[in-house]
């Protein structure tokens, strides 16, 4: 891939960090096990924790899982697999993350959740080790007021699924240090990730772009056009595309994105669309819904309305 604002993390004297470094994961679910694999497949010994009762036990399981279908695809064998479901730990508190030399946190997308949990491991961890955030959307240099050394904070953005997608942004908000840049992107590398640099604006790159495909299929549905296994199946089989607007907002999880376009429109106004109304009115925070399924598109069978209140709001005959 060419990227010609890539400069900073091309710099050929960058160092990924090496595999004997332990990594910290905060967050145990799609993102953080994703992330957590991936590293752990690199060599690194990797600590992965979460608040929530059971998720790095899924977490754990899901990295299984993943791996499994990687010996039967021949994209590891099962020395390696073992080796690096071996190499993740679970952690059950932030002071286990001493000694990590990055910490890649991938919680919820709230910019005050994440400020808080920096803080914490700010004060836990060397003053060398890498602080990086999964965000899709929020702004580097707000998140890195928080902190005591703002310079060695990063995004480093990884795609869904993790494992599988090459591409991450590694995002530098204004007080970022641009070594730190170089390593985090080396180490990307060194993952077998293409790293693209991306300065810290709402929604960076790919988030940013996306925006529109989603805003303008729900729109679509909205107005009626057609339903949205019709519009997949169109975007994908006409247009090119690996999947279609509502199958993607399956795969990310209505909430996450539609958090992610909470955020990109707060911070950048003059890109909201009308349809955004109807995100906001279908998945309130705090509504009665499944991640992944809010759209009613694939509910699975037997869901039941009051379960899944999403589907009435968008289709209320
Ligand atoms: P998720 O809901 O699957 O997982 C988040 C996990 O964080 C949960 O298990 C939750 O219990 C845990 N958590 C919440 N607060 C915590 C805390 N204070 N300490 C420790 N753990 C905590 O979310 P996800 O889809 O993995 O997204 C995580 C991040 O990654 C978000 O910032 C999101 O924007 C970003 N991201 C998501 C996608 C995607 O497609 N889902 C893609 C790229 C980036």
């Amino acid at each position: 891939m060419t990227n010609q604002t890539f400069e900073i993390g091309s710099r050929t004297d960058a160092i990924p960090i090496p595999s004997h470094t332990p990594i910290g994961v905060i967050g145990a679910g799609t993102m953080g096990s994703g992330i957590a694999q991936v590293a752990a497949v690199a060599g690194h010994r990797v600590k992965i924790f979460d608040t929530q009762t059971g998720a790095m036990a899924r977490a754990i399981e899901s990295i299984k899982a993943a791996l499994r279908r990687g010996i039967a695809r021949r994209i590891v064998s099962e020395q390696e697999a073992l080796a690096a479901v071996n190499r993740v730990v679970p952690v059950m508190g932030l002071e286990e993350l001493a000694d990590s030399g990055l910490v890649i946190e991938a919680i919820a997308e709230n910019l005050e959740l994440k400020q808080d949990v920096f803080q914490g491991v700010e004060k836990i961890v060397a003053p060398d080790c890498i602080l990086a955030t999964n965000t899709s959307s929020l702004s580097i240099t707000e998140l890195a007021m928080a902190l005591d050394r703002p310079k060695r904070f990063v995004g480093m953005h990884f795609f869904n699924p993790a494992p599988l997608m090459e591409l991450t942004e590694i995002v530098s908000g204004l007080a970022t240090d641009p070594q730190i840049i170089a390593t985090v992107a080396a180490t990307a590398k060194a993952w077998n990730k293409t790293p693209v640099h991306a300065r810290s604006t709402p929604g960076f790159i790919a988030n940013r772009v996306a925006r529109p495909f989603y805003a303008e299929a729900l729109r679509l549905l909205s107005e009626r056009a057609a339903d949205p296994a019709t519009i997949d199946e169109l975007v994908r089989e006409s247009g090119g595309f690996r999947m279609g607007p509502f199958e993607l907002m399956d795969l990310v999880g209505n909430d996450i994105n539609f958090a992610v376009t909470q955020s990109v429109f707060r911070a950048s106004p003059g890109i909201e669309s009308a349809s955004s109304r109807l995100r906001a009115t279908s998945i309130e925070p705090g509504e009665d819904f499944v991640c992944g399924t809010s759209t009613g598109y694939r509910n699975p069978v037997g869901a039941t309305a009051e379960r899944f209140p999403a589907r009435l709001a968008l289709f209320p005959d």
